[in-house]
């Protein structure tokens, strides 16, 4: 563990952390994600692979192309010297994050107080959520085909939001047994405290409706609207020794910084590589924009198609031939919850990328489980780079468990494997990771693209 960051210019890897951690403050939304990302792209000289399509471009090794799906899911492609059907190097993680999202009709009155109905998203400890400043994200989308985007709560001289939590005093339930009896009905976000004048009826709620139509919102456009509420505020260095970034939605958008940095650097690859990241991982990667959707095999049969490659063969040699790092994060060891984990087989904090050669829970169900031969070329490939990177499982056996994209990527007979930074206080409002890590994350990254 000392050895990793010893050998590191500690300036190098403080520096990268400084652009992750204006990912991750800036970009809380899967949208914002991918809007983020394709600017990034675009700034690397990555085309729209709408136009190129539309253009009938040639794509020839060296181009760069990215897909958006729904604005949730974005991937990025480097065409290769090698011809597609010889496989792809892809990284692929998720960029969306356990939230609390707005219901459909969110906005009531209640003993004078404006509140928002809300539905959590992906696996959240409830109480987490409770008194803690607050902001909202999100997008309405109007009648008339404009949107408004909402962001409140990240600026200085923003309002935040809440969601309370009941004092212990008249918490029985806490102070017999130190449970909490929050429920997921119980997290509604109060929103406003201000009557508007001469309003018999629901005077606060119509106040807020009245700041809202400043926005441009109608309380019907609720109905067409995404709005997610996140934690508020930046992510912050940790620790004295600020070795720590402690900050919001690093699950999993550590590995989705770090593929992006890498393959943004991989100019004129051997094989051609992909950065894919997609949208709904928390809640199984299901629906339109989640992994199992057909986007993804999709758009590489677009790109082969432009490669001058347009047999239905090719497309699926191409997937059977690539490899995958399924980008995703793991369970840190935490001291305080010693009885949660096996020590020797559980990631460290600070002892570089966390590998798992498969997730699932009980009996591996439902896990990917990459094969050695795989595993030993990665070994050889990060041994030769002097990349820090150690082998885990999740907590300890029968104790629970998670899944990631890796095996809907495996259901195409590549290669994958599940490797990303190991997180303490995974899900929570307010995640940690160790810089370190990150940096050797995206050093893994840029390693594996160029693998033979
Ligand atoms: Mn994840
Ligand atoms: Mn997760």
């Amino acid at each position: 563990m000392k050895k990793l960051w010893q050998n590191k210019d500690i300036k190098s890897v403080f520096d990268f952390a400084e652009g992750y951690k204006a990912f991750i403050s800036n970009n809380k939304t899967e949208r914002e994600c991918v809007i983020a990302i394709r600017e990034m792209a675009e700034k690397y000289g990555f085309i729209s692979l709408k136009e190129a399509i539309k253009e009938n471009k040639k794509l020839k090794a060296g181009d760069k192309v990215y897909a958006i799906n729904i604005d949730k899911c974005i991937m990025l492609f480097t065409i290769g010297e090698q011809p597609m059907q010889n496989g792809m190097r892809l990284l692929g993680s998720h960029i969306d994050s356990p939230r609390i999202d707005f219901k459909p009709i969110p906005l009531y009155e209640s003993a004078d107080l404006a509140m928002i109905d809300t539905h959590y998203y992906g696996g959240i400890k409830k109480y987490q959520w409770t008194a803690i400043p607050l902001a909202i994200h999100g997008v309405v989308c109007k009648k008339d085909g404009s949107k408004v985007y909402l962001n409140i709560g990240e600026k200085d001289d923003d309002p935040v939001f809440c969601i309370s939590d009941l004092l212990p005093h008249l918490d029985p339930k806490f102070l017999e047994e130190g449970k909490h009896m929050i429920t997921g009905e119980n997290l509604d976000m109060l929103i406003g405290g201000i009557p508007l004048e001469n309003e018999e009826k629901e005077p606060v709620k119509k106040n807020v409706l009245k700041i809202l139509a400043g926005y441009g919102i109608e309380e019907d456009d609720f109905i067409s609207a995404e709005i997610e509420i996140v934690p508020a505020g930046k992510a912050r260095d940790m620790g004295l020794d600020r070795s720590f970034v402690l900050g919001y939605g690093q699950d999993d958008r550590i590995c989705a910084y770090t593929a992006l940095t890498a393959i943004i650097e991989t100019e004129n690859p051997k094989f051609t590589t992909g950065a894919i990241f997609v949208d709904k991982e928390e809640i199984g990667s299901v629906g339109a924009s989640g992994m199992q959707s057909r986007f993804f095999e999709d758009t590489v049969a677009e790109v082969i198609a432009l490669t001058g490659d347009n047999s239905n063969l090719a497309i699926r040699r191409c997937m059977r031939n690539s490899l995958m790092l399924s980008n995703d994060v793991t369970a840190g060891y935490d001291p305080n919850y010693e009885s949660a984990f096996n020590k020797n087989n559980d990631a460290q904090l600070g002892k570089g990328v966390a590998f798992c050669k498969y997730t699932g829970s009980k009996g591996k169900s439902d896990a990917n489980d990459a094969s050695p031969e795989y595993i030993a070329k990665l070994r050889q490939t990060f041994d030769k780079e002097d990349i820090g990177y150690q082998f885990t499982e999740m907590g300890k056996i029968d104790q629970g468990g998670g899944g990631t994209i890796a095996y809907i990527a495996g259901n195409y007979g590549m290669n994958v494997i599940d490797g990303g930074c190991a997180l303490l206080n995974m899900h929570a409002p307010w995640e940690i990771s160790s810089k370190v890590d990150i940096y050797e994350a995206h050093r893994a990254n840029k390693a594996f693209l160029v693998m033979e």
